[in-house]
């Protein structure tokens, strides 16, 4: 026994050195900071890291030399600034750190250098902020997010993580509104401390952690497919007779191949100093869920992204492809993305009920301005967690639906309830133990609130679960929105509160008014069932269908308002992004358009003739046939109909109108010619089918 234990301990300890020496390897991180910087670089940098100062400039030249040191040393040959343009992807453009000293080549990288680059920003999406003609846009260090080394077919990079401005200091990425999206809730949130009289609050700061899911399938039978090529998703396909209605993918046992793959995600991850943490197989074939560990919010939305593409990178090494796309399959689930979101005042976690939220001033009030703040800017925040691929989930019958509501969980509906009848709060629920009766196994303290699967926002114990968002989104869009409207309310607090005589009496009547003015936005039960569809009506909480149809709410006058009050986006700015959406929603229908139409003339259509030619030539014999004969004059005209209206759609101008029109005519006609084709699926034979079919896809060896 005891040899067991020690070498059972020598192993763990093997393991655990391991990660500790892979884990932020290949970033310059704090230790390598402290090791290489003299002191006073360290602590100014440090400063601006972790209390949010203006670096001096003076410091920058030594700074670069460091980092070009450390990068040489692990073999780097270039460098680029990384930024988050308004496209799905990140961007890069590599410099090599040649330089010409005038007689010979040297290795050079300067504080100007590292603090600016220069893109022509004229072919990134701007919504209108810019035209083409005006083509200079910058990229700036980000220096609150560590760089790191890429190395891509042998070629090491040092990636500089950057924001992305126009001439004008315009917003034309996803990291500055971030930024200041994260200051104004930094200045709210030290004026709300205030009100507790702590005054001497570093920074208020959310943490975020992301869980996302994704599919991964074969490359080989990927390449077969054109619209999991050119849309990430399949535009055609039926489910086979088994899909995920046993729930036995949920959990199982993560196969030989998965497994080899998530063991280099894991190991790339921790080398970029992100911390995954947990890896299982979810609800539908072939789908899977990494989650990483929380970490203040911008580095958060970094960290997602080199996620992503991590994701993608190594699934090709495997022979395999990731999918992020949110609906890569009909009739089984969809991906998404939790955004899970705590507001914290240095050390100290703002959502936390602690022992007795009852008496937790601080913790009561922010709920009230959480509550508030997402049932006044629903819509936006709906919009905020969405793209066009996630339509297929929110209020399609797949969670969550598109109504956002909040479940609080038993012990914070009881306090609210408390407040409700008699507007203070005076005990709570507390966790219990969970005792099996079985002696072996031991009791546990199970929490005071159970878990809810369907709430689109739900309290988890310490933290929100921001759970709309899509699988595919950069996760920004959702983090701008949560920390602008929470920083408006910490705001509007403060105007309520300040120099109030009775500070606790006022603050608990706050909290009463509050929570009884917007209740109607909790709600515990089922988020997926129909009775809540029309309760949700009944209560007045919008349920915005579509995507686009929630992208008004970016350029309504009360989003504008506080945008612009807290400094976060200028009305331009906001209606770039709206512009951007539209345009964006327009130009993905019409591919998955130009896909649908392309796969049914030239692999469909000549599949399912061959197929009748090859049942009995000319003369249609069995009842069998005329179905399908009928079947393909259909496919025929419906593909003639999607034709049409594509043509219709991509010839209007207007960003708005176009996306409206795709909205309503062209995914109609994607909708209904895929039927027909699934229809044919099930009656041709499968050696004549031209592409592979679902059960081909969904096998995993
Ligand atoms: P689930 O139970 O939904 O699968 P977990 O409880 O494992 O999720 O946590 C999900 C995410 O929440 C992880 O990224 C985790 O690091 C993050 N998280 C945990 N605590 C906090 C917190 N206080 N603030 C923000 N995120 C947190
Ligand atoms: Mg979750």
């Amino acid at each position: 026994m005891t040899f067991f234990i020690c070498s059972l301990r020598k192993e763990i300890n093997k393991i655990m050195s391991n990660i500790m020496s892979i884990f932020g390897s290949r970033v310059f991180n704090d230790t390598k900071m402290r090791e290489r910087l003299s002191k006073d670089t360290y602590e100014a940098l440090q400063k601006t890291i972790k209390e949010g100062s203006t670096l001096d400039t003076l410091f920058l030249n030594e700074i670069a030399e460091a980092v070009k040191n450390w990068a040489l040393e692990h073999g780097a040959t270039h460098y680029t600034h990384w930024f988050l343009p308004l496209t799905s992807a990140p961007a890069e453009k590599h410099d090599s750190f040649i330089d010409y000293s005038g007689e010979d080549i040297i290795a050079k990288f300067t504080g100007k250098t590292l603090l600016k680059g220069e893109p022509d920003a004229s072919s990134f999406p701007s919504g209108g902020l810019r035209n083409t003609a005006q083509a200079r846009g910058y990229t700036i260090w980000d220096p609150t997010s560590p760089m790191y080394l890429k190395t891509i077919a042998n070629r090491t990079v040092l990636y500089i993580p950057a924001v992305f401005a126009g001439y004008h200091a315009e917003a034309l990425d996803r990291k500055i509104p971030l930024h200041r999206s994260l200051n104004a809730l930094d200045n709210a949130g030290k004026r709300f401390m205030k009100l507790f009289g702590k005054t001497d609050v570093k920074r208020v700061f959310p943490a975020v952690g992301a869980e996302q899911e994704y599919f991964l399938i074969d490359r080989d039978l990927y390449l077969k497919r054109e619209d999991l090529m050119y849309t990430g998703r399949t535009l055609f396909g039926v489910l086979p007779p088994k899909g995920q209605e046993l729930e036995d993918h949920y959990f199982a046992p993560i196969n030989n191949r998965v497994t080899a793959f998530i063991k280099d995600i894991n190991e790339e991850l921790w080398s970029l100093g992100i911390a995954a943490k947990t890896d299982h197989n979810e609800v539908a074939p072939l789908q899977h869920e990494t989650a990483t560990i929380f970490c203040v919010g911008g580095i958060a939305t970094d960290q997602n992204m080199i996620l992503m593409e991590v994701l993608q990178t190594t699934a090709r090494k495997h022979n395999l492809v990731c999918l992020l796309h949110e609906k890569p399959f009909a009739g089984i689930n969809g991906s998404g993305k939790h955004n899970n979101w705590s507001v914290n005042a240095d050390s100290f976690n703002l959502t936390d009920p602690t022992d007795k939220p009852e008496e937790n001033l601080e913790f009561l009030l922010t709920l009230a301005c959480i509550i508030k703040a997402i049932d006044e800017n629903a819509v936006y925040l709906r919009l905020s967690a969405s793209n066009p691929g996630n339509d297929f989930r929110l209020g399609a019958n797949e969670a969550p639906p598109a109504i956002l509501s909040i479940y609080l969980g038993d012990q914070l509906a009881d306090i609210v309830d408390q407040i409700i009848t008699t507007g203070r709060a005076t005990k709570s629920l507390k966790p219990h133990t969970l005792d099996l009766g079985i002696p072996q196994i031991g009791k546990i303290t199970a929490e005071a609130t159970d878990r809810n699967r369907t709430s689109p926002f739900a309290f988890t114990g310490n933290k929100f679960e921001f759970r709309m968002l899509a699988s595919s989104v950069c996760i920004s869009e959702a983090n701008i929105a949560l920390n602008t409207v929470i920083a408006k309310e910490f705001e509007t607090v403060c105007d309520a509160l300040e120099g109030v005589k009775d500070f606790r009496t006022a603050c608990l009547d706050y909290v009463a008014k509050t929570i009884k003015e917007h209740q109607r936005v909790i709600f515990n039960g089922n988020g997926y069932s129909e009775e809540w569809v029309k309760e949700a009506a009944k209560r007045g909480l919008p349920n915005v269908k579509t995507y686009i149809e929630a992208v008004e709410s970016l350029t309504h006058p009360k989003t504008v308002e506080m945008f612009e009050s807290l400094n976060v986006m200028s009305f331009e700015e906001l209606h770039c992004r709206s512009e951007v959406a539209y345009e964006n929603y327009a130009k993905t229908i019409n591919i998955e358009a130009l896909t649908a139409i392309s796969m049914v003339n030239k692999k469909y259509i000549p599949a399912v003739k061959k197929y009748l030619k090859d049942l009995g030539g000319c003369c249609v014999c069995s009842e069998h046939d005329a179905i399908i004969a009928k079947l393909l004059k259909e496919a025929e005209e419906k593909c003639q109909n999607l034709k049409s209206v594509q043509i219709k759609a991509s010839r209007l101008t207007q960003a708005k109108d176009k996306a409206l029109e795709y909205l309503n005519t062209v995914v109609p006609a994607l909708t209904t010619i895929r039927e027909t084709i699934d229809t044919l699926e099930t009656l041709v034979a499968k050696d004549y089918w031209p592409v592979p079919d679902y059960s081909d896809l969904f096998i995993e060896d």
